[in-house]
């Protein structure tokens, strides 16, 4: 099937910066991009169908590199509404060490429609939440993204330092490191894609340093590189867990975690609020990556991320929307306009262009998850693009002045049509696979029954 996308306005890569091209033309066939050119040339090619697309703006797809899908059950949660890190995170884990398979299933698809209606077509989830004696799996989240059709790299994640060893979460929600270990193999035989294309790739992900062991930080480590996999955790988001690891381990969280071989091209750490230079040094000569979650940092209270300075110093940035108890909404692009401005509190008017933050969200994220094939409008790339109504009173006169800066500068506007992996998976603006309403009236109910205050 040939289905050509004739005469849009598209964002593409060229020479490393995102630029506007109109009356262009895409042609999709399968699953990948197989032309991307002016609108009169690709008329001549022929086509299964075409689809008039002059009343779109058509971008990548939006990557999205720090998420827990699971968090939807508890986003807004009144007790922990004004609570900094430490203290949502205690309050939170009293509530999340009941969940069960089937409402970590629900969650992840409510996290996912999210992504998807807002024209994210890949995301990692850091799945850090195995309750001891429940029946949650990580085939949760793979089985939510397979109903949805969104491209995933899910993380194995981990807490196995509960109370009783110093950790924070309670000792129901800490696992036993060999489990951990032995869970990590089954998944990653199961489920790990190398594949040039991949829709599902399983990444290694303890949660944090003080919720991880340092064995399990280094066996960790030790598996992710015997299996080429990615690994990925979050590091220095406050000032407590500073000072957590200071105290406890006599040194910043950059160098505990340098220590523990977790930096290097296949690691990415989400947050990276508090980083003194000789840790963005440290970050950018390892090329170790970072997800940049802006309006978690600014819900949480946690700081301003050095951002500028971290792509200034060559560090691969993406952008991530975090779990949804601690942004309360999964649009990233909403992510990309937060991420602009809030550099701009800390550096001015200058410190972050639309641009920036475009390519954070698209070429940044691919680089971020080593999808060298993703994050751009390219020949022989996945087809994976989010296509928005220029004609949308979000972008009016916006889009006259300056397309990409529509999207960025103004309040996030929805996608008409998602396509990931040439599939159309939100059309319309409403989801293809799955019941909306029913969906979302059935996570009502559980949230209501289970995990409201
Ligand atoms: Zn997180």
């Amino acid at each position: 099937m040939r289905t050509r996308y004739h005469d849009a306005t598209l964002i593409v890569h060229e020479g490393g910066r995102p630029v506007v091209r109109e009356h262009q033309s895409i042609v999709v066939e399968g699953t990948q991009i197989a032309a991307v050119g002016s609108a009169a040339e690709l008329a001549r090619l022929a086509v299964d169908e075409t689809v008039d697309s002059s009343r779109y703006l058509i971008i990548p797809g939006l990557i999205n590199t720090h998420h827990h899908l699971f968090q939807s059950l508890t986003r807004g949660l009144k007790a922990v509404q004004s609570a900094k890190l430490f203290d949502w995170l205690t309050g939170l884990y009293q509530r999340w060490q009941h969940v069960d398979f089937v409402a970590d299933k629900m969650a992840a698809q409510i996290s996912i429609a999210e992504l998807l209606l807002g024209g994210c077509t890949t995301t990692s989830d850091h799945h850090y939440l195995f309750p001891v004696g429940s029946d949650v799996r990580l085939e949760a989240v793979l089985e939510a993204a397979e109903s949805l059709g969104i491209r995933i790299h899910a993380c194995r994640g981990s807490m196995t330092m509960g109370q009783s060893k110093g950790g924070l979460p309670p000792d129901r929600c800490a696992e036993d490191e060999k489990n951990v270990l032995a869970d990590c193999t089954r998944v990653l035989d199961l489920y790990h894609d190398p594949q040039r294309g991949a829709m599902r790739r399983i990444d290694l992900a303890p949660c944090a340093p003080f919720n991880v062991s340092p064995e399990l930080l280094r066996d960790t480590a030790t598996m992710a590189r015997e299996r080429r996999v990615l690994m990925h955790t979050h590091a220095a988001e406050t000032l407590d867990e500073e000072a957590y690891c200071l105290e406890r381990f006599k040194c910043r969280p950059m160098e505990y975690l340098r220590q523990h071989h977790w930096v290097g091209p296949d690691v990415y750490l989400a947050h990276c609020v508090c980083l003194d230079d000789s840790e963005i040094e440290l970050l950018a000569r390892t090329k170790t990556a970072v997800a940049h979650c802006p309006s978690s940092n600014m819900r949480l209270g946690s700081g301003i991320p050095p951002v500028r300075k971290l792509l200034d110093a060559g560090v691969t940035v993406g952008i991530g929307v975090d779990g949804s108890s601690s942004n309360d909404g999964g649009s990233l692009v909403a992510e990309m306009r937060q991420a602009m401005l809030l550099q701009r509190v800390a550096h001015g008017a200058t410190a972050m262009t639309p641009a920036q933050a475009f390519s954070a969200a698209t070429m940044g994220g691919a680089a971020v998850l080593n999808r060298e094939e993703l994050g751009n409008i390219a020949v022989g790339n996945p087809a994976d693009l989010a296509m928005f109504r220029t004609d949308d009173i979000a972008l009016a006169g916006l889009i006259v002045q300056d397309p990409l800066g529509a999207l960025v500068l103004g309040q996030p506007p929805r996608p008409e049509r998602v396509m990931v992996n040439g599939r159309l998976v939100v059309k319309d603006g409403r989801l293809t696979m799955l019941d909306q309403e029913r969906l979302v009236a059935e996570f009502n109910s559980l949230v209501r029954k289970h995990f409201s205050s």
